[in-house]
């Protein structure tokens, strides 16, 4: 179903606009998201407790070949704010989820451009021998290229365990460039054909954009795919995921402990109920972790420098838990 016609979300919206115009007194004149545990109607604010270990994150660094409009991390040719992670240090990430979790738990890439961090096939080849599942995402262009033969290579010692995730932003060139740049089109269409050609476990990450609804958006890529002979289902939600928009310019309401009742939805179904990811910022001596992959920077979902650290609770003082995980329903990583 469409974001923008559940029903949920439509009557939240509507329960909440009363509160405002109910409020009054000082509680009214807080500005949202200033205080960690009070919304700015004085509510204690919605937090999501930790339930156990699913996806542990690594980005590999904020540098991307290329500079999409609405990069929720900003991510460029020239943006690197979060370095590129060692294989040293993934490895002790890794030791430690061994212990915290079981062989079950997956591994996940993002960047930037993942391909681009020269260590990137050496990290996926230590989780793999781990036995942990592997899921890179990528934009499929020029950096994943290059390392064509050590991928083949991993996916044929490692069966089953690796998967690959290509951001295609729209079926056709034109929605495809409005937000990735001119020329990105047909590099990612053929990173995405040869990747498909090869075998490899594959998903497509897609943004739900304008007024095309989610129905006309999965036949289009259900026609580009029989068209290029990608073997992806575009009606399977888990092989074509479609992100909200990442507009970062509306006001959203905040998300109070009462909202989950009303909104019927469960702390233990966001993203940060059973994810966390490892971040190294530009100059900082050692990665943190971070409360997930929608918060990279925010030193408030800073939860440690070990795993075993950053297993507490979070409390949703950013628009970004409203706007994607609660309201939005982004449920899983961010594209690339
Ligand atoms: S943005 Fe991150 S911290 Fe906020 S609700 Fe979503 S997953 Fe949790
Ligand atoms: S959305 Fe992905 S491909 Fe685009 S700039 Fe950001 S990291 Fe790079």
């Amino acid at each position: 179903m469409p974001l923008d016609e559940d029903p949920s979300r439509a009557e939240f919206h509507q329960w909440s606009d009363k509160k405002a115009a109910g409020s009054s007194g000082s509680n009214a004149s807080r500005p949202k998201f200033s205080d960690v545990d009070f919304t700015a109607k004085g509510e204690p604010r919605g937090q999501v407790s930790f339930t156990g270990l699913k996806t542990l994150w690594f980005n590999t660094g904020t540098l991307c070949n290329i500079a999409c409009q609405g990069c929720y991390i900003e991510s460029s040719p020239r943006n690197d704010r979060l370095a590129y992670i060692s294989r040293d240090e993934v490895r002790s990430f890794l030791d430690e989820a061994e212990r915290l979790a079981g062989p079950e738990l997956e591994i996940g890439f993002t960047g930037g451009e993942p391909f681009m961090n020269p260590n990137l096939l050496g990290m996926l080849e230590d989780s793999l021998r781990r036995g942990f599942r592997v899921l890179v995402l990528t934009n499929a262009m020029l950096p994943m290229q290059h390392r064509k033969a050590e991928l083949i290579d991993l996916d044929w010692h490692f069966p089953a365990k690796l998967s690959i995730r290509v951001s295609l932003d729209h079926y056709d060139q034109a929605g495809h460039e409005k937000v990735r740049g001119p020329k990105t089109w047909h590099p990612a269409l053929e990173g995405l054909r040869w990747l498909s050609r090869e075998g490899f476990d594959l998903s497509v990450a897609g943004r739900l954009m304008g007024d095309e609804s989610e129905n006309d958006l999965r036949a289009g890529y259900a026609s580009l795919f029989a068209r290029e002979g990608v073997m992806v289902s575009a009606w399977d939600p888990n092989r074509l995921i479609l992100f909200p928009e990442m507009a970062d310019n509306d006001d959203v309401p905040e998300i109070s402990q009462s909202c989950w009742e009303i909104l019927g939805k469960s702390p233990a179904d966001i993203m940060c109920a059973t994810s966390r990811m490892v971040v190294k910022r530009k100059e900082a001596m050692r990665p943190v972790v971070v409360s997930c992959t929608l918060l990279p920077y925010d030193s408030l979902f800073e939860m440690g420098t070990t795993l075993d650290q950053s297993l507490g609770t979070v409390k949703l003082n950013h628009p970004h838990c409203s706007r994607f995980c609660v309201l939005g329903g982004a449920s899983c990583s961010h594209k690339s």
